[in-house]
C-alpha cells in the first residue's frame, strides 16, 4: 500500500496493515498539526518491537528533538533508572510518546494535537502488542484513556493486558519522596511483567 496519502485519510486498520515501518513513513511525512513546523526530528520510538512493557511518555523535549530518540535527555536518565529498577532487559520494553514532534518551549500538547497524533499512537500500541502499558503522567493518560486511573493501580484491559499510570520521570527529578512512592508502586506490580515468559 502506498504511504503517499495525507495521514488524515488513513484509517486505523490501514495504518496497522502498513506495519511499524509504514507508520514511521507516515509520521515522517505528517504535517497535520503545527508541531511539525519546528521539529528538527520526528521522535518515533526506541526499544523492542515485541515488548512486554510499553512506556508512553508525553512529548519530545529539546534533546529528543535533536536526536530523534525518545527519553534521551535528563528525564530519560530517570526513566532508564526506573527500567533498571523494574529489572527489564533491553529486549523487554519499548518507549513512545503521545505526540511525535516537540511542542514549543516544552509546553504540554494541546487536546487537538493529542487527537491528531492519536492514530499513530494507537497503531503503534496495536503493532507492538505489549502485555503491560505504562502511562507516564497525566498527558499520556488523556491521550489513551476516556476515564481516569489511580496512580500505580493496574487495571485489566482487553486480551488480558494491563494498564497502569505512573509518575512522569521529569516529575521525579529532585523529588526523593515521589521517587520512593514510584518505587513502591513498581514493587506492588512487579508480577505483571515478571510472570510473563
Ligand atoms: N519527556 C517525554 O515525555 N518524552 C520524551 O521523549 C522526553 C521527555
Amino acid at each position: 500500500m502506498s504511504t503517499d496519502r495525507n495521514t488524515a485519510d488513513i484509517t486505523h486498520s490501514e495504518l496497522v496493515k502498513q506495519g511499524l515501518q509504514g507508520i514511521t513513513a507516515n509520521i515522517l511525512k505528517c504535517k497535520l498539526c503545527q508541531l511539525n513546523e519546528n521539529a528538527t526530528n520526528k521522535v518515533i520510538m526506541r526499544g523492542s518491537e515485541r515488548p512486554k512493557v510499553l512506556f508512553i511518555g508525553e512529548a519530545p523535549g529539546k534533546s529528543e528533538d535533536e536526536a530523534g530518540i525518545p527519553f534521551c535527555g535528563r528525564a530519560g536518565k530517570v526513566l532508564d533508572g526506573l527500567i533498571d529498577y523494574m529489572d527489564l532487559e533491553e529486549n523487554e520494553y519499548a518507549i513512545i510518546n503521545t505526540v511525535k514532534c516537540r511542542p514549543p518551549n516544552n509546553r504540554k500538547p494541546t487536546q487537538n494535537e493529542l487527537r491528531t497524533c492519536r492514530p499513530f499512537l494507537l497503531a503503534q500500541i496495536e503493532l507492538l502488542g505489549p502485555d503491560v502499558i505504562i502511562l507516564l503522567g497525566n498527558t499520556a493518560e488523556q491521550a489513551f484513556c476516556v476515564s481516569s486511573l489511580n496512580w500505580g493501580e493496574a487495571m485489566i484491559i482487553p486480551e488480558g493486558k494491563h494498564l497502569m499510570k505512573l509518575y512522569h520521570p521529569a516529575a521525579l527529578l529532585y523529588r526523593r519522596a515521589l521517587m520512593e512512592e514510584q518505587k513502591k508502586m513498581i514493587d506492588r506490580n512487579r508480577d505483571l511483567w515478571k510472570k510473563i515468559q
